[in-house]
């Protein structure tokens, strides 16, 4: 298998200073709500990659991340200048436990978090029919 599937960056949009939302096309295998996608760049010949948490339900296109800029982070810094058209690489296979297949069934599910971990929150709760 591939390591790494090239996508485009369809929109960049910067919230605050340092909070980001960029949407991408790549063609990744199916994902479950709540999963996270592995996002790279070379950065001198190497890959740098990371873990970044799908805001978009499994059927809505562009696949969309929510993240903060890390001061000197080695990808964070680099994703925050991408631009429209610009390429960028995934792992080809979505990953993460955090799916509603993996929690106990119940009445109500209670989300809580701070900061951009509420990226994959989202996730999970756009997934329709849930
Ligand atoms: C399963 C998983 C899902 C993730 N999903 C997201 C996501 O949806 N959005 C997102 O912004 N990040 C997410 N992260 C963190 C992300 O993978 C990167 O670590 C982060 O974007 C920084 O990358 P970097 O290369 O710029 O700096 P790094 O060298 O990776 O990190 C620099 C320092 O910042 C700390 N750090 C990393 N992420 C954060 C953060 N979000 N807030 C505060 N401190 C942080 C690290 O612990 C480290 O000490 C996720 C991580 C995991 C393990």
């Amino acid at each position: 298998m591939q390591k790494w599937v090239e996508g485009t960056v369809v929109n960049q949009k910067r919230w605050t200073e340092t909070l980001f939302t960029l949407q991408v096309e790549a063609d990744v295998a199916a994902f479950e709500a709540g999963q996270f996608a592995k996002l790279a760049l070379a950065v001198e010949g190497e890959m740098v990659a990371r873990p970044y948490s799908f805001v978009n339900a499994p059927k809505e296109r562009p696949h969309e991340f929510y993240y903060v800029t890390l001061p000197n982070g080695p990808l964070t810094q680099r994703l925050s200048k991408l631009r429209a058209g610009d390429a960028i690489y995934l792992a080809p296979r979505p990953a993460g436990f955090l799916v509603l297949s993996e929690i106990p069934d119940g009445e109500n599910l209670w989300l809580i978090s701070t900061g951009t971990r509420g990226a994959d929150a989202l996730g999970l709760v756009r997934e329709p029919g849930k």
